[in-house]
């Protein structure tokens, strides 16, 4: 005889809102495992044509988002699309470019996928797994009292009734207005008071990439930076990050030769490779940034946030995507039964401190990134760090790796790289390697860094992603 807990019930049904990144990877875990799912989207489907506007084109995905990925099985599918990034390519101001790798191993890679195609490939495979997709009607408000999800879809409300319903609706989430009128919230949005704006470089004349295709480009500038992530047709998606405000930011960037002057002052070795700056600059919106924190994430077992809608962060780590995925790989697992009468509180518990954790690490990474790796001092202390890590290999590895290439709790790994800060401050002062007092080196690893957990395990390079064609 089975039992019948809750989550045996032959009516396992759940509504999830938004079939963006998390939504639609979600729908496709959930159907996986005998949940009758149906999803409200707000926009058209993604798979009948281009999509245009919305946020970053492409994407850095990381090991925690290919774990997801590979627990849904389109791991392999997304590789194929997928463009493998070693490091950071450094370009100064005088044209030169520095190769810093993220790693020391070729399992040290970030993968540039393009958003849209990752949407489109999601949303399909949701729907082949027996996911119930609604387009074009979008979540207005929720009726806890009827436990009715109201919908607008071609100009009318329509009520359809849920069981449990969860939030993947993104940074702006209805589905958090709709809970923030039935439970007290504490929503904090912290602004980062810089915003971004997209622009291009296209392949060059006879096909090719017209920079080094495996690496993330930076152009570091103290208090701005532009980047560089490379597509699979040969282009690059750029993206500026600018104050909103100030004597150098885009408040004073408002005609076409502020535009050129600030490009050919600050940024003179893009500025060849911008072929469309002044027409990108003036059709692409200009995206805010921000940090959201917020408690809770759910009413009981009845509705639950993920994703954005739960812990928008700052794309500084490249992980707004890649945290969004670890929270439906946990979830699905959560909801896998036999009894998950409670899997929306465990999946707060176990992921709110986490997500405060990468939110405050992002901000961090990006005065690393548009500062501090132009910077000799960040390069020694980048230098001492590797020498740790190949040295104690089983205690210490480095923030941005656990961060980027392990399933090591965020929370931990911001713990641990606190404490290799720490150490790293006190060799620091040696003037090169060999004069590193390894001695004391060996105590501080071995008193403040415990044998790094099994989740530490670089993520499998299973994921063979086919050379550029
Ligand atoms: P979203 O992707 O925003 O999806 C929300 C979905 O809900 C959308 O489809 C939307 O249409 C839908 N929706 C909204 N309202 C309604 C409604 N009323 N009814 C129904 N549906 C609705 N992350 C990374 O991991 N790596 C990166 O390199 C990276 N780079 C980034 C660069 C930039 C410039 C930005 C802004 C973000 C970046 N991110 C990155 C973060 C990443 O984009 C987000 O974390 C990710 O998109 C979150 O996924 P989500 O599904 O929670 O939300």
């Amino acid at each position: 005889m089975t039992m019948t807990t809750r989550c045996d019930h032959p009516d396992r049904a759940i509504s999830i809102i938004g079939a963006g990144l998390a939504g639609a990877l979600l729908a496709r875990l959930l159907a996986q495992r005998g949940w009758q799912v149906d999803v409200y989207e707000r926009r058209e489907d993604p798979r009948a044509g281009p999509v245009i506007g919305g946020r970053s084109i492409n994407l850095a995905l990381a090991e925690r988002g290919w774990n997801a990925l590979r627990l849904a099985g389109v791991a392999d599918a997304v590789a194929s699309q997928a463009i493998a990034m070693r490091g950071r390519a450094v370009h100064a101001m005088d044209g030169r470019v520095e190769v810093q790798p993220y790693g020391l191993t070729d399992a040290h890679v970030i993968h540039s996928v393009h958003r849209a195609n990752l949407n489109r490939l999601l949303v399909d495979q949701a729907a082949a797994a027996g996911a119930r997709l609604h387009f074009e009607c979008g979540l207005r408000d929720v009726d806890w009292d009827r436990n009715e999800l109201l919908l607008e879809s071609d100009g009318q409300t329509l009520r359809r009734p849920f069981g449990r319903v969860i939030g993947a609706d993104g940074a702006g989430s209805p589905l958090r207005a709709a809970l923030a009128r039935v439970t007290p919230q504490q929503e904090v949005w912290e602004p980062l008071g810089h915003g971004y704006k997209e622009l291009s470089i296209p392949p060059a004349a006879d096909g090719s990439f017209r920079m080094d295709p495996n690496a993330l480009h930076i152009w570091p500038r103290g208090e701005f930076m532009l980047i560089a992530l490379p597509n699979a047709d040969r282009s690059y998606t750029v993206t500026l990050f600018l104050p909103l405000q100030g004597p150098r930011s885009f408040e004073q960037l408002q005609s076409p030769a502020a535009i050129d002057a600030f490009f050919q002052t600050e940024f003179p070795s893009a500025v060849p490779y911008l072929q469309d700056l002044q027409s990108e600059f003036a059709e692409n919106p200009l995206g805010q940034l921000g940090t959201l924190r917020l408690s809770p994430w759910r009413l009981g077992e009845r509705a639950l946030l993920i994703g954005d809608a739960a812990h928008a962060v700052v794309p500084f780590h490249g992980q707004g995507m890649n945290c969004a995925f670890e929270d439906c790989a946990l979830l699905a697992r959560l909801l896998e039964g036999p009894d998950c009468s409670d899997a929306f509180a465990q999946l707060e518990q176990q992921r709110k401190a986490n997500a405060d954790a990468i939110a405050t690490m992002a901000v961090e990474n990006y005065q690393e990134m548009r500062d501090a790796v132009a910077q000799a001092g960040f390069l020694w202390r980048r230098q001492i760090e590797h020498a740790l890590t190949t040295r104690f290999p089983e205690r210490v590895l480095s923030r941005y790796a656990l961060v980027s290439f392990t399933q090591v709790p965020y929370a931990e790994a911001q713990r641990r790289g606190a404490i290799l800060g720490g150490i790293i401050d006190r060799l620091q002062t040696a003037t090169d390697l060999d004069a590193i007092d390894w001695t004391l080196a060996a105590t501080l690893v071995h008193e403040r860094l415990s044998v790094l957990p099994d989740a530490a395990q670089l993520g499998h390079v299973d994921r063979q992603c086919p050379a550029i064609p």
